[in-house]
């Protein structure tokens, strides 16, 4: 595996950042996780103008132009000969000193990583996922945007934990006010009365680029589609209820809470969403 770091490429054992860097010691930067399909990263120009603008929401100046970012995502992916894959594009605030002076940071360091997808297992896609709600809220958005997808990602990591600790694989994460806001790595929607509906932008989430293509698709096969504000009470009493996410595409949730969903199966809108994402990245 050979990544990039800032211009140049190091073999994995050799790929090295400062432990001075404000990355490693704060958080301080700003990530990108991108898919692959056939050698050809999916909405990557999206992806890069997500980042810019994380970066623009830290005060961060990239080094680069955003051709050039495409261009060295692209060299990176070829390089390590993947053609299905999953990239990840960091750009942390660079080498400083232990203080927060951000001013002391020489050098935004810009890391590309390409490596194999790692899925969830194919029984989930077909029998479909349980989670559960977090008792960790969402960031709430006055404190730090979740449009920021910042290396801090502790909000999330310690929701994650309480899912591995029930045993499951996503969590639900509420906003302060109660609302449904996301899931530790994943957007949420969910079918209802013949109504696709999904937490909007003003419930805390990241607007997950999955989301954005689903509802592309789904208006355009004629479907109701809302952005609105939802509770746990409509997950629970929904028909049907998916996640979305770049690794991920589109995945069922069948229980939230040891409660069925629906009729407890993968739904009928969510498997014809699935199928008609994948032909989207496939084109
Ligand atoms: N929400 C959060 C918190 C995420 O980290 C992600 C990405 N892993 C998503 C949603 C989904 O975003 P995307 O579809 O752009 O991958």
């Amino acid at each position: 595996m050979k990544i990039y770091i800032s211009g140049k490429y190091f073999e994995r054992s050799e790929a090295r950042v400062s432990v001075f860097d404000h990355g490693f010691l704060y958080g301080d930067g700003i990530f990108e996780g991108m898919r692959s399909y056939s050698g050809k990263v999916f909405r990557l120009s999206d992806h890069i103008e997500r980042l810019w603008e994380s970066a623009k929401g830290i005060a961060l100046e990239i080094p680069f132009s955003e051709v050039e970012m495409e261009r060295a995502v692209n060299d990176t992916l070829l390089l390590n000969g993947i053609s299905d894959g999953y990239i990840r594009l960091i750009v942390t605030r660079g080498e400083g000193t232990l203080g927060l002076d951000h001013h002391l940071c020489r050098e935004p360091q810009v890391i590309i990583i390409a490596d194999k997808l790692a899925l969830y297992p194919n029984e989930l896609y077909e029998n479909g996922l349980e989670i559960v709600t977090a008792s960790t809220i969402r960031v709430n958005p006055s404190m730090l945007s979740p449009q920021v997808k910042s290396l801090n990602y502790l909000n999330n990591i310690l929701a994650k934990i309480e899912a591995y600790k029930a045993g499951c694989a996503e969590v639900l994460m509420l906003n302060s006010r109660g609302e449904v806001a996301e899931c530790s790595g994943d957007n949420i929607f969910i079918y209802k009365r013949g109504e696709l509906r999904t937490p909007p932008p003003e419930a805390g989430i990241l607007e997950g680029i999955t989301r954005r293509v689903v509802l592309e698709i789904a208006v355009k096969t004629g479907l109701r589609v809302k952005e609105t504000p939802m509770t746990r009470h409509d997950v629970f009493t929904a028909d049907e209820c998916f996640l979305t996410g770049s690794a991920a595409e589109l995945i069922p949730v069948v229980k939230l809470d040891n409660r069925i969903i629906g009729k407890g199966k993968p739904g009928e809108i969510t498997k014809k969403l699935l199928k008609l994402f994948q032909e989207e990245t496939r084109k």
